[in-house]
């Protein structure tokens, strides 16, 4: 076995047999992988007996690197699984199925073993340093801030907003809306001078040197313009920005994180902003993943949605691990786009249950397969940003 698969076996044993001795595979039934393929090789559980094996050296990461395509790093195996939920009651321990996974891809890479999406896609990232947003949508650096035209905002600042790559090529109404609002709000902030990819779609796919470098880039373009608060818009930048950087620059890293939906309840609560435009729709709300079950987010939005005249709410009973993911996450629209579409469509299929004509969201990633799934179904998906600056009586 190659050094560095002795290495990774040796770091992830405890964690693998943690699971494997357990084997109850509660895990199972809230994975959005397993909800619909039910292919055991893709589970949870097999994540991790998988290491045991390679422990045993039964197997090598060659073997097993493609079933970690499958995952789409939502948390919800971690949230359900009893040794998160009863050891984490005493000890704050979390089945780390997430990082568990990135670091098999992380490994697959270094010892050359690619999958031909991700590495394409990795490799015209670095080209144009930032995403090749799905479906060929053209994009390069010189238009990273189209996006903003017209909203004469300023370069640097104390506070920036960041936006992430999806919203600033394709969901460009979406990051309009929050610059619109938070100018209603009077609330100050600028944009990047030079914004790479956060790099947090590499990590994910196992480009960590990638990962690292796109991240210095931006610390070193925040540091430059006197940054010291960024907003971010995006779920994944927010994990990204609080979880990567943070390991990446350990205690060099002095930049507060913000979220904007966090931010957009508190100006609500506070009177600065007072959503009185009534919007008519019935709706329900798509928690992203990378909010509630990676980050305990899911009651601003809902106090933003219930601050909107006109909606009529119907919530879903399903919140932490049981809420629906859409697959848009973890690189599987890049590898897999057929297995996105069919839990975007699983999705799609729980709202439609509400009788709702709209299904919110709060992540640009998730939109594009959510909102192509509910054309099937004549369900609009909406997101969250957007539909608050029309109840504030502001367009993007
Ligand atoms: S619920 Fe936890 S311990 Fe049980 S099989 Fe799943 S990951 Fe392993
Ligand atoms: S993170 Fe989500 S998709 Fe990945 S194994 Fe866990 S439940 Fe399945």
């Amino acid at each position: 076995m190659p050094d560095p698969e002795k290495r990774f076996a040796e770091e992830w044993r405890n964690a693998a047999y943690n699971c494997f001795s357990s084997g109850h595979k509660f895990c199972r039934e809230v994975c959005p992988v397993m909800q619909v393929t039910r292919n055991e090789s893709w589970s949870p559980t097999a994540f991790h007996a998988n290491v045991v094996a390679m422990e045993k050296g039964e197997l090598e990461v060659a073997d097993v690197a493609a079933d970690y395509v499958n995952c789409t790093g939502c948390g919800a195996c971690e949230l359900r699984c009893p040794n998160s939920l009863f050891t984490g009651d005493f000890y704050r321990f979390r089945t780390r199925t997430v990082d568990l996974v990135k670091a098999v891809r992380g490994l697959a890479v270094s010892q050359g073993v690619h999958q031909p999406g991700w590495q394409r896609w990795n490799l015209l990232t670095d080209e144009r340093r930032h995403e090749p947003v799905l479906n060929g949508t053209p994009v390069d650096q010189a238009r990273v801030r189209d996006w903003a035209d017209g909203l004469d905002l300023p370069i640097g600042g104390e506070t920036i907003l960041f936006v992430d790559c999806e919203a600033a090529f394709y969901r460009t109404s979406v990051p309009r809306s929050v610059a619109r609002i938070l100018n209603l709000a009077g609330y100050k902030f600028g944009l990047m001078n030079e914004q790479w990819c956060c790099g947090g779609p590499a990590a994910e796919m196992g480009y960590e040197e990638q990962a690292r470098r796109f991240a210095q880039h931006n610390l070193d373009d925040w540091r430059a313009a006197g940054v010291r608060r960024v907003l971010v818009l995006d779920p994944h930048d927010y994990i990204t920005f609080t979880e990567d950087y943070p390991k990446y620059f350990g205690d060099a890293y002095d930049i507060e994180i913000v979220l904007v939906v966090e931010l957009l309840a508190e100006l609500i609560r506070e009177g600065r902003l007072t959503p009185h435009v009534p919007v008519e729709r019935t709706v329900t709300y798509h928690d992203p993943c990378r909010l509630n079950k990676r980050k305990g987010v899911w009651r601003e939005p809902r106090e933003i949605l219930r601050a909107i005249p006109g909606l009529t709410f119907h919530d879903v009973d399903r919140v932490t691990q049981w809420s629906y993911c859409s697959g848009g996450g973890g690189g599987l629209p890049v590898e897999k786009p057929e297995l996105t579409a069919k839990i975007s469509e699983h999705r799609v299929e729980k709202a439609a249950e509400l009788g709702v004509d709209t299904l919110v969201s709060a992540c640009p990633w998730s939109e594009r397969p959510l909102s192509e799934a509910g054309r099937a179904r004549s369900i609009d998906v909406v997101d969250l940003h957007e539909l608050l600056a029309e109840s504030l009586g502001v367009a993007p």
